[in-house]
């Protein structure tokens, strides 16, 4: 099967594609159903989970797609070609593989990054029991990444605001700001939300009912898209102790970015689903990288990404102008070529299979 045929052009073809070669693969497939919200053609909306090789295993390598919605296209066909290439035929004996489909489905099949209540899952764990962290800095700039209207006045002396606060402060600057995370807007972009997610709930089922309770060893390697060069996936290692870090650029080499250190195409960021494994499981010595493939200019990114915002700010927006904005987020964070396709997945299977060979 060309590598093309493992990518899908909606949700629910993905996650029936999944579930047949899951099934096909002979795995233990588990789903966890959304309530309350169907998909654009009514479609049942739910995280699909399938889990191979030895279920009494010391060692598990957790595959994540979707985390950012949009982005499971890319992520989706990877773990359909991991399944389709029969990818468990090499899993040592001391090594389970657990795959988790579309972790946020409404945001993959709605185009949006974001989840069901406009969370970014991965500003979401953070420990809501304890003060929120600072959105001072996005704060500054709510307003003009969500301006008034989108075509008008207030959208060119936006630009010309995020453009001027750019070139005076730099554009990790302006990155961070806008990406770090921040918790006061449900409206604006990378907000985390002020509860645990529906999603963040399913993956600590996950982790407690698909993930064998033998396991002490654990890698995790969470697919995204959106920034860098085109067709080159930057592993991103957050790891909240050093022997974390420095495990993942032994297993995956010295492309490997630390997070932390703010050596990533990614700013800095808070509320990172590696927190919530660290603390869903304690005991386990967790190698956690983000594998971020790259499309469009980083721009061209953010464009899209504030158009969406603002598409969802309006009580009633024309339909044109609706298809257009989710156009955007389509081409923003997945590609329909061949050779992008084939560059994302033999990147990821290779990552897997250094990530096997550091858990065997
Ligand atoms: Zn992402």
């Amino acid at each position: 099967m060309p590598i093309s045929e493992y990518f899908s052009r909606d949700y629910a073809s993905a996650s029936q594609r999944f579930q047949s070669a899951a099934s096909r693969a002979g795995g233990t497939l588990i789903s966890y159903g959304l309530p309350g919200h169907t998909g654009p053609s009514g479609e049942a909306l739910g995280i699909d989970v399938v889990r191979l090789g030895n279920a009494q295993s010391q060692s598990a390598l957790l595959v994540i797609s979707g985390t950012h919605g949009v982005e499971g296209f890319a992520g989706s066909g990877c773990q359909v070609g991991l399944l389709e290439d029969r990818l468990y035929e090499a899993l040592p004996e001391s090594v389970c593989l657990v795959l988790v489909h579309a972790l946020n489905p409404y945001g993959f099949a709605w185009l949006r990054r974001v989840n069901e209540d406009g969370v970014d899952l991965n500003r979401n764990f953070v420990d809501f029991s304890r003060p929120l962290p600072s959105s001072a800095a996005y704060e500054a700039l709510h307003e003009w990444l969500v301006p008034a209207d989108w075509e008008g006045e207030a959208r060119r002396a936006a630009d010309a605001a995020l453009i001027a606060f750019g070139e005076a402060q730099g554009m990790p600057a302006l990155q961070a700001a806008i990406s770090g995370g921040q918790y006061t807007r449900p409206v604006g972009l990378f907000y985390g939300g002020t509860r645990e997610s529906w999603s963040a709930r399913m993956l600590a089922r996950v982790l407690a009912e698909v993930l064998p309770g033998t396991v002490r060893r654990l890698g995790v390697i969470d697919l995204h898209t959106g920034l860098g060069a085109a067709g080159y996936g930057e592993p991103i290692v957050d790891g909240s102790r050093p022997a974390d870090r420095e495990r993942a650029l032994r297993w995956y080499g010295a492309d490997v970015k630390d997070l932390s250190a703010g050596e990533s195409i990614s700013a800095r960021l808070v509320g990172t689903m590696a927190r919530g494994i660290e603390r869903a499981r304690p005991q386990v010595e967790l190698t956690f990288v983000g594998l971020e493939f790259g499309i469009r200019p980083i721009m061209d990114v953010l464009t899209a990404l504030r158009a969406d915002h603002w598409l969802h700010a309006q009580s009633t927006v024309d339909p044109a102008v609706r298809a257009s904005i989710q156009q955007q987020m389509r081409a923003a964070f997945c590609s329909a070529s061949p050779a992008w396709q084939a560059a994302v997945y033999g990147r990821t299977a290779d990552l897997v299979f250094r990530a096997l060979r550091g858990l065997g």
